[in-house]
């Protein structure tokens, strides 16, 4: 059962509890969790029913809090006083001391961060105290919700509550700005436009058109396939043996035997707990790999379904003959 929650208090403590919660930002209504908790994160993919792995935006209740995670340069911090609280979402690098979980950002070594303006929002991250990961509280492939009702309609049964914040302001999604480059890069058009960038950091660059930017190797949005970390060591997958000089990416109580580094996604075959453990996984086998001269990865099957369609297509796409 989904619960109808009126108590920012009783939200935040589900939030804390590593349950999923809808909460209204001014843009639509988010899905959130604990971002540090990776089951928690997990769990967001099977909520929406989304068959990829996507990043995530970490809202925090204010620019400090924000930039403990990321790397903030001067064009952050002039577009965080300017636009903060409000619907401008930063692609940063991550801190090395950034807790914020790895599947909350896809793998990647970027986050895209943002203070929500509205005053439910704010109250709810500051009881939190820590990073809430939340993606739009729709189904995967249905519309964004504005109203709490929205959010039950898509949503009910499959998370612990959706906090009613009335109406969202704005109702479209947050503007994408990505500072991981030395040009700033409009990822999404949203709330705040990019004139209004333009005025504090100068000009704001748009992506190539996918297969320009495909030509000249050098992605940058989610989804796209260059875009993902993906191991040095190469990676194959459905292993049906390993030999001593692989590392194995393992699923299941029955790793395969003689492998010269192992990370079990999940000894128990549980696909919410192998999705929490994939990505630092393959950062982990492919940093170990290296270090003992290991020749590649090998993973083993994961089954399909849920969760496991997401893990089998970020595996396909680290897998994938790089083409640079
Ligand atoms: P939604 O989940 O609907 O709120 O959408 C989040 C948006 O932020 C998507 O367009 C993501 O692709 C984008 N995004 C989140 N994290 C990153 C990142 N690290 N790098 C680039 N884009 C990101
Ligand atoms: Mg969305």
């Amino acid at each position: 059962m989904t619960r109808l929650l009126a108590d920012v208090a009783e939200a935040a403590a589900l939030l804390r509890d590593g349950a999923l919660v809808g909460f209204p930002t001014e843009t639509v209504y988010g899905l959130g969790a604990d971002a540090r908790n990776g089951a928690a994160v997990a769990a967001v993919f099977t909520a929406k029913g989304r068959p990829h792995f996507n990043p995530l935006i970490c809202h925090f209740a204010s620019a400090g809090a924000a930039f403990e995670e990321v790397v903030a340069d001067a064009r952050a911090v002039a577009l965080a006083a300017r636009f903060w609280p409000g619907p401008l979402t930063l692609v940063l690098p991550r801190r090395v001391t950034c807790r914020v979980d790895l599947l909350a950002g896809a793998g990647l070594d970027t986050l895209a961060v943002r203070v929500p303006a509205h005053p439910v929002a704010l109250d709810l991250l500051r009881q939190v105290d820590r990073p809430v990961a939340a993606p739009s509280a729709n189904r995967s492939g249905q519309v964004s919700p504005t109203t709490a009702a929205h959010v039950m309609a898509g949503l009910g049964g499959r998370i612990a509550g959706v906090l009613d914040g009335g109406d969202c302001a704005v109702g479209v999604e947050s503007t994408v700005l990505d500072l991981t480059g030395s040009g700033a890069v409009l990822l999404r058009p949203g709330g705040v436009p990019a004139a209004a960038i333009e005025a504090v950091i100068g000009r704001v660059g748009r992506p190539l058109p996918l297969s320009a930017a495909a030509a000249t190797r050098s992605l940058r949005s989610p989804g796209m396939l260059l875009s993902h970390y993906a191991p040095d060591l190469p990676l194959r997958l459905e292993a049906e043996e390993v030999a001593a000089d692989e590392a194995l990416l393992a699923f299941g109580p029955a790793p395969l035997p003689g492998a010269g580094a192992l990370w079990n996604l999940s000894p128990g075959g549980d696909l919410a707990v192998a999705a929490a453990r994939l990505f630092s996984g393959l950062r982990w086998l492919d940093a170990e790999g290296r270090r003992l001269g290991l020749r590649g990865i090998a993973a083993m099957p994961v089954p399909g379904d849920g969760l496991g369609e997401a893990i089998n297509d970020r595996l396909a796409r680290a897998a994938a003959p790089r083409e640079s």
